[in-house]
Parts: structure tokens; C-alpha cells; sequence
């Protein structure tokens, strides 16, 4: 039998309402603050990646999926939205319009890692992306908004960590001075650190192999090199967090992967479910849209890891909905976002019992599903009893018995299979009398 390709997946009904209730509740939010969806290509050329994300780090080194199409161009699935938003934004000539634009996009993405749990080859993020703002509030609002986001999708324990990576002013004098301590430090530095030194030496600042950590736990950072205008940038993002309740941390060893950084970067690390991870991740790049022969204008984004937040607030929605079955419900459970959840179920389930009962309940139930009341119904002729054990299973809120006694008599039996209450409808107008009852109770 064929199967999916290692590190490959599909993502089944039972986790995909989770996923489109993250996905609107993310939009909603993003919407909010003006942003616009955009939606962009899944293969872009190859150059466009090694140029924007940079030839040493590991997704253009060794993660990206590239190959030569029938004429021999270079092409690759792409490892992240950023550089094909900026692309986007360029070829579109989006700033001429309007030099602010704020863009997000949802979708797939693709690196060649070792799979793990929570790690897969073809993986999903959420991106947000805002052009042409030079000033720090724009950092922190990006900072609130995911923090806000998780909130809303239950998520606890949450905090952002920040950095500095500097500019173009600052930064050259900080790598001289890194520099000079790697090379004091290289014997005892990993392969990976020797190698990147002389291209891009920041990245040994984040390097996760013990030898390097302990060898380079005094290395200068970046936020002891900022020039005036990175330090005020900086100080305004903080502050600007602090007075919106954000809780967050100066991680001076916050790189992030990707060479087109440049001042705030940021992660968005939650321990709900015991061990810290990260859930988001983004920073500015003001220098990238020039790079990319675009104006020369300002850009800051966002990436969250869709596929871990899923796992994350799955855990989390179980773990309370097993604890409202021993105490009262939370009062979280009536947030909008597990309202969002609970709307995956039927609202009604039609019984038929009997002949005309039958093409009845087919009608009611297709004019019910047109007029948005989500109405299953039966075709096998089971009995009342299993058919209620499959409204039960179904998770429905309500039954409608219609048996042909019932059609005869006009009084077909409306129940609430929370409360058990019942209420009588005749079969003249019975699509528009259970509205009317749905809308009210
Ligand atoms: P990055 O673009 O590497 O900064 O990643 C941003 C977010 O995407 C991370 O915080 C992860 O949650 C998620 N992510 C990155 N790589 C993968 C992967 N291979 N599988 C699943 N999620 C990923």
C-alpha cells in the first residue's frame, strides 16, 4: 500500500476543525489590527531563498527541497513565507499604493529535517508580515498580538523573549569583537561553529552543543554593541511591552536562524505542556526589501508553528474538557475560541420511524442544512433506540422524533438531549418552528 513520505502527513477530520477554529481565531484577531490575507506560491526560485535567508544556515545548507523542473530551473518548496511576501510585495509594487502594508498568510511549508515529534518535513505556519514602519511600537503590537492570540486560544504560562540584533551601523564592530573571541575559544567549538565563523558568526551565539554553550557563555552580545538609534529602538519595545502587561525576557542568545534579522528579534516560548518550547518566532528586516531589489523600506514579521500550537491547545482543550466532567465548567470553556470547538457538532438529529416518515425527514433535514442548522437524519431504518445511541455518539444537541404515529397525530417530539426537555412541533412549517426554538433556547 502507498503511504505518505517520511516526515509527510495528512491531517484527519478529528484534528482539522481544531486547526481551522486556531486559524479563524488567528485571522479574526489579525484583522483586527489591519491586517490583509495574502496568499502566495508554494515553489518560488531557488535563488530567491539562498539570497534572502542566507547561503550558511542550516535551511539553505541542508533543508531545502530543491530540484530542476523539465527546463532545468532551479526551483524549491518553500521553507518559510517571509521572503516570498517581500517578494510579493516588490513585484507587485504594493508600496507604491501604500508604503504600510500588513499581510498574513497561513500555509504550508517545507525543510528537510530529521523528523520527530513535532517536527515534520511539510509543516504549517501562520505568518504575519508589516511593511514600510520604521517606529518600535510596531514590534511591540507584533509582540501583543501573538501574546493575545495564545490567550485566546487557552494557552498559559507564555513568555516572549527579545533581543537585539543591531544594524548595519553597530553589528560590524560587535562580530569583529565575537569573532576575535572565537578564535581564542576554537578548539573548543563544534565543526558547525568553525565553520560559520567567518560568514556569520552570530550564529555560534545560539549553538546548542554544550562545548560551544560553556565556551561561549561569556561571549559579548549584541545588546553591549548597540548603536544610539538600536539602543532607543530597543528601550522603546520594552517599555512599550511593559505597559501592555506583556510578560517577557532579554535573551541575549535569541539569533533565530535566518541572516536577514536585523534590531528586535523574538520567540514566543509557552510551558504548557511541562517542557519550554517555542510557538512563535519572528524579528525585523529592514535591509531585506532592498536586498531583494525592493525600495528601501521597512519590514518585521512573524512565523507561528501551526502543526506544535495544534498539539499544544489539543492537550489542553482534552485536559478541560476531562476536568468539566468531574467539577463545574470552567469559565474558559465559554470563551469564543471553545465555542468556535463545540460548533463542530450537529445541532439536531432527525429520527425517522416508519414509510413517510422517511422522505419527510429527508426534506426537513436538507431544508434545515440549507437554512444553517447543522441536521443529520437516518437511512437505514434502525430502530428509535439506536438511533438515539447515534445522536448521542454524534454529539448532537437535539433529536427530532418523527415517526409516522407522530406525523399522523401532528406532533412530532422535539428533545433536548442535554436537559431532556421536550418541546411539540407540527409538520406544517417545522423548518421554520425549530429556527425559532434553536434561536431562542
Ligand atoms: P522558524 O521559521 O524556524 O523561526 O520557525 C517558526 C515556528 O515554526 C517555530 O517556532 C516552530 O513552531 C515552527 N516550525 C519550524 N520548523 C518546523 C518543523 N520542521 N516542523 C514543525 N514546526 C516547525
Amino acid at each position: 500500500m502507498i503511504q505518505t513520505i517520511r516526515g509527510f502527513r495528512d491531517i484527519l477530520p478529528a484534528d482539522t476543525f481544531l486547526w481551522q477554529a486556531i486559524e479563524k481565531t488567528a485571522s479574526e484577531l489579525f484583522e483586527n489590527f489591519g491586517f490583509q490575507e495574502i496568499r502566495i506560491p508554494i515553489m518560488e526560485k531557488t535563488e530567491l531563498f539562498a539570497r534572502s535567508i542566507g547561503e550558511t544556515t542550516d535551511i539553505v545548507e541542508k533543508e531545502m527541497y530543491t530540484f530542476a523542473d523539465r527546463k532545468g530551473d532551479k526551483l524549491t518548496l518553500r521553507p518559510e513565507a517571509t521572503a516570498s511576501v517581500v517578494r510579493s510585495y516588490i513585484q507587485h509594487n504594493m508600496g507604491s499604493s501604500d508604503p504600510v502594508q500588513k499581510l498574513y498568510t497561513i500555509g504550508p511549508m517545507f525543510r528537510r529535517e530529521r523528523p520527530q515529534k513535532g517536527r515534520y518535513r511539510q509543516f504549517y505556519q501562520i505568518n504575519a508580515e508589516v511593511f514600510g514602519i520604521a517606529s518600535p511600537y510596531i514590534d511591540a503590537q507584533l509582540i501583543l498580538i501573538l501574546n493575545e492570540l495564545f490567550k485566546r486560544l487557552g494557552l498559559s504560562e507564555l513568555k516572549a523573549h527579545i533581543n537585539s540584533l543591531g544594524c548595519k551601523e553597530c553589528r560590524p564592530t560587535f562580530q569583529k569583537e565575537l569573532l576575535s573571541v572565537l578564535n581564542d575559544k576554537k578548539e573548543h567549538l563544534c565543526e558547525n561553529c568553525i565553520r560559520r565563523m567567518e560568514k556569520n558568526p552570530l550564529r555560534t551565539l545560539d549553538c546548542k552543543v554544550p562545548t560551544c554553550r560553556e565556551a561561549l557563555k561569556d561571549a559579548p552580545s549584541t545588546l553591549g554593541h548597540l548603536c544610539n538609534g538600536c539602543r532607543d529602538h530597543f528601550e522603546t519595545v520594552k517599555s512599550v511591552l511593559k505597559d501592555q502587561n506583556v510578560d517577557f525576557t532579554v535573551d541575549k542568545t535569541l539569533v533565530r536562524g535566518l541572516d536577514y534579522y536585523s534590531k528586535t528579534t523574538f520567540e514566543i516560548l509557552t510551558t504548557a505542556l511541562g517542557a519550554q518550547s517555542a510557538v512563535a518566532g519572528g524579528g525585523r528586516y529592514d535591509a531585506l526589501i532592498k536586498e531583494l531589489d525592493g525600495p528601501d523600506t521597512y519590514g518585521i514579521g512573524f512565523a507561528i508553528g501551526l502543526d506544535r500550537l495544534a498539539e499544544i491547545v489539543a492537550q489542553m482543550v482534552n485536559e478541560k474538557l476531562t476536568q468539566t466532567q468531574d467539577s463545574s465548567p470552567k469559565d474558559d470553556l465559554q470563551s469564543d475560541f471553545m465555542k468556535l470547538l463545540s460548533a463542530r457538532f450537529p445541532d439536531l438529529f432527525i429520527i425517522p420511524i416508519g414509510e413517510k416518515a422517511f422522505r419527510l425527514a429527508y426534506l426537513w433535514s436538507s431544508a434545515l442544512n440549507i437554512a444553517g442548522i447543522r441536521t443529520e437524519t437516518d437511512y437505514s431504518g434502525r430502530s428509535l433506540k439506536s438511533l438515539m445511541k447515534r445522536a448521542d455518539k454524534l454529539n448532537c444537541a437535539y433529536v427530532l422524533i418523527a415517526g409516522d404515529q407522530e406525523i399522523e397525530d401532528n406532533a412530532l417530539v422535539l428533545r433536548d438531549m442535554k436537559t431532556k426537555e421536550q418541546y411539540f412541533i407540527t409538520t406544517d412549517n417545522p423548518v421554520e418552528q425549530i429556527q425559532t426554538l434553536l434561536s431562542r433556547v
